[in-house]
C-alpha cells in the first residue's frame, strides 16, 4: 500500500541525509519508556524546522505543545548562542521528560520550559510583556489552534513566521460536516488565516512515517 512506501521512503531520506545521532535516540527511548504518545515531529520533519530556523535567521522561538522535547531540540540546536526558546507544555509528566531530555540534549540552557495550559501561559507571558517571537511553532492541542493563532499574532513582528503542525489529518481537512473537534480547530484555522490579512500563508501536504499529513507556513506581514 502507498503508507509502506511512504515509510520506506521516509526511512531512506532519514538514512541518507540524517545523520545518525545517539542523543536523539535516547530521546525517543526516554519518551517511550515514560509512556509517551509518539505524537513527535518524524527526523525529516525535525531536521526541516531546523533548516527553516537557519534560513530565517530566528533568534527567539516560540512552541505551544512540548511532549518530550523531540521538535524542541530540532528546533533549540538552530539557534545562533544568543537564542532564546520558549516552550509551552500542559501534562506534567511530558514536562518531566521533557526537561530531562533537553539536558541530556545540552539545549536546556538557552530554553524556557513553562508548565500549565498553554492558553493560561500565554496570558501570563502577555502580562509579564515577554519580547516578540521570530519563529512560532504550534503543535499543542489542535481543537485550539485558532486561540494559538491570535496569540501566535500577539507574540509577532513583521517577519514572524508561524507554522502549524497536523493541518491535513489524513484530507479530513476538507469534510465540513466533520464533528472532530481537532479537524474543526484546524477548519477555523484555516478561515482565520484567509481572514488575516497581517499573515501571508500556505499549507503542504505531506506523507511519511506518520501517514497522511501537513503543515501550515504563514509569514506575519510588514
Ligand atoms: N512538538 C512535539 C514534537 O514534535 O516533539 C509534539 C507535541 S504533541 C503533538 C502535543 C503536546 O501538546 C502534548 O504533549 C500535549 O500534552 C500538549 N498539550 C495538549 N493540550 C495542551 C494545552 N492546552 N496547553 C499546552 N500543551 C498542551
Amino acid at each position: 500500500s502507498n503508507t509502506k512506501v511512504w515509510e520506506k521512503v521516509d526511512h531512506y531520506i532519514t538514512e541518507r541525509l540524517i545523520p545518525q545521532d545517539p542523543i536523539l535516540d535516547q530521546v525517543l527511548s526516554a519518551n517511550q519508556e515514560a509512556g509517551l504518545p509518539a505524537y513527535d515531529v518524524t527526523p525529516a520533519q525535525g531536521k526541516f524546522l531546523n533548516l527553516l530556523v537557519c534560513l530565517h535567521g530566528s533568534k527567539r522561538i516560540l512552541e505551544i505543545g512540548t511532549l518530550g522535547g523531540y521538535s524542541t531540540i530540532w528546533l533549540a540546536r538552530a539557534l545562533p548562542a544568543d537564542g532564546k526558546l520558549v516552550t509551552l507544555e500542559l501534562d506534567p509528566l511530558h514536562a518531566q521528560v521533557a526537561k530531562a531530555n533537553l539536558s541530556l540534549a545540552s539545549v536546556d540552557g538557552c530554553i524556557e520550559l513553562r508548565v500549565g495550559d498553554a492558553l493560561e501561559q500565554l496570558a501570563q507571558m502577555k502580562e509579564e510583556g515577554v519580547e516578540p517571537f521570530d519563529f512560532i511553532f504550534i503543535d499543542a492541542d489542535k481543537p485550539n489552534n485558532p486561540h494559538y493563532l491570535k496569540w501566535a499574532l500577539h507574540f509577532s513582528h513583521p517577519g514572524t513566521v508561524i507554522i502549524g503542525d497536523n493541518v491535513i489529518r489524513e484530507g479530513e481537512v476538507i469534510n465540513e460536516d466533520t464533528q472532530d473537534p481537532r479537524v474543526k480547530g484546524v477548519r477555523e484555522f484555516y478561515d482565520l488565516l484567509a481572514d488575516e490579512a497581517r499573515i501571508t500563508a500556505t499549507a503542504i501536504q505531506t506523507v511519511g512515517s506518520k501517514g497522511y499529513d501537513g503543515f501550515v507556513i504563514g509569514l506575519v506581514k510588514g
